[in-house]
């Protein structure tokens, strides 16, 4: 189903929690929706799946108009945080509720629930409850059933949130098979950016109730459209002078007419500056020199702080050696940046 949704503005009383939201949704595609907590995730979810209804504004499901259909004719599945299995019913049971609902014959019950169940890794476990079953395995027989009726949208709600972070990686990559296999719209709501960077084709990006950004994870890396974005996904060096820059000829512009601070401040990936030693004769004399002040091994990463003039930046790089000590002289080479107006947010440069 392609999703979308115009102006919507939802009032909780006086309180005015969704802001003229609008989204398009391509069909087939697994969208993350992340934001802090009461950023409105959830009240969006609720608004598609029909259990609330706008205040103001319409949504559009493949082009007509669905802002005020009953939740059982949305032809949605849901997967929720906590196991919203029926407890007293088998995992068969489960996964056949809504075929049953839409008096489906019984071998096509029994084929569809079999398939499923096979494809879930769970064949043979037809006849257990829900308590003799993992976490991991309930989230799956959730899958199954919410799949089951062949739903044109499937609205996930932190459905891994209740699962050890190991088994969630794993379910990361499970996910983007089985949303690939079904080829079903979906809407997966988390907490967890790296999750939705790692699997949803795009992301929306909603904070007090309003839409910041809505783009592919490497759109909303790589050119946050505002800083709150930028600090929300990734880390980012908030640059206030002009001295470690000095290779961006559009920043220079800014500089020569004094319009630096005052109008706009930059931000900078720590992964996009490239620190050398400053021996290193082929750098172009872009590159800005400047002075490790401290250094810490990360795991994947070394993270290095160095001051730059007034500047004090911290980038990570990935080196197999930790080449670099507290108190050496090195060459940045910063390769992009974004560049914000400094009253509105709004991004001037990328
Ligand atoms: P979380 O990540 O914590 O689940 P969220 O992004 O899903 O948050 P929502 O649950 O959509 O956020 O809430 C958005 C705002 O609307 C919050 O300020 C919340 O308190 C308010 N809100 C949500 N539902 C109601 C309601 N039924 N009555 C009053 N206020 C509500």
């Amino acid at each position: 189903m392609q999703i979308e949704a115009k102006n919507i503005n939802k009032y909780f009383g006086d309180f005015h929690a969704i802001k003229d939201v609008n989204f398009s949704i391509t069909k087939g595609h697994l969208v993350g929706l992340i934001g802090p907590s009461g950023g409105g995730k959830t009240s969006i979810l609720r608004m598609l799946s029909g259990l609330e209804r706008p205040s103001t504004g319409d949504i559009y499901f493949d082009g007509k108009v669905a802002t005020n259909l009953p939740v059982q004719e949305r032809g949605i599945g849901f997967v929720f945080q906590s196991y919203a299995l029926f407890k007293h019913m088998t995992v068969f049971d489960n996964v056949a509720y809504g075929l049953r609902v839409l008096k489906k014959p019984k071998e096509v019950i029994h084929d569809r629930v079999t398939y499923l169940l096979r494809l879930m890794g769970l064949a043979g476990s037809e006849r257990k409850y829900p308590h003799q079953l993992s976490g991991g395995q309930r989230q799956r027989v959730a899958f199954a059933r919410a799949l089951a009726p062949e739903p044109g949208l499937l609205l996930l709600d932190e459905p891994f949130a209740a699962i050890d972070a190991k088994i969630r990686k794993e379910l990361r990559v499970w996910l983007r098979n089985l949303i690939d296999e079904f080829k079903v719209t979906t809407i997966f709501v988390t907490h967890d950016q790296d999750e939705a960077i790692e699997v949803a084709d795009e992301i929306i990006i909603v904070q007090q109730g309003k839409v910041e950004q809505q783009g592919t994870p490497w759109e909303i890396y790589t050119k946050p459209a505002t800083p709150f974005v930028a600090s929300f996904i990734g880390e980012s060096n908030r640059v206030e002078s002009y001295v470690p820059l000095k290779g961006f000829p559009y920043l220079k512009e800014i500089q020569q007419e004094g319009r630096w601070k005052k109008d706009v401040h930059v931000l900078v990936r720590p992964e996009a500056i490239e620190v050398r030693p400053s021996n290193t004769t082929h750098l172009p004399s872009a590159g800005e020199t400047g002075t490790v002040t401290h250094v810490h091994f990360r795991g994947d990463s070394w993270y290095l702080e160095i001051e730059a003039g007034t500047q004090k930046l911290f980038a990570y790089q990935s080196l197999k050696e930790n080449a670099f000590q507290v108190g050496d002289e090195v060459n940045l080479l910063i390769h992009q940046i974004s560049v914000f107006t400094q009253t509105d947010n709004k991004l001037l440069d990328n």
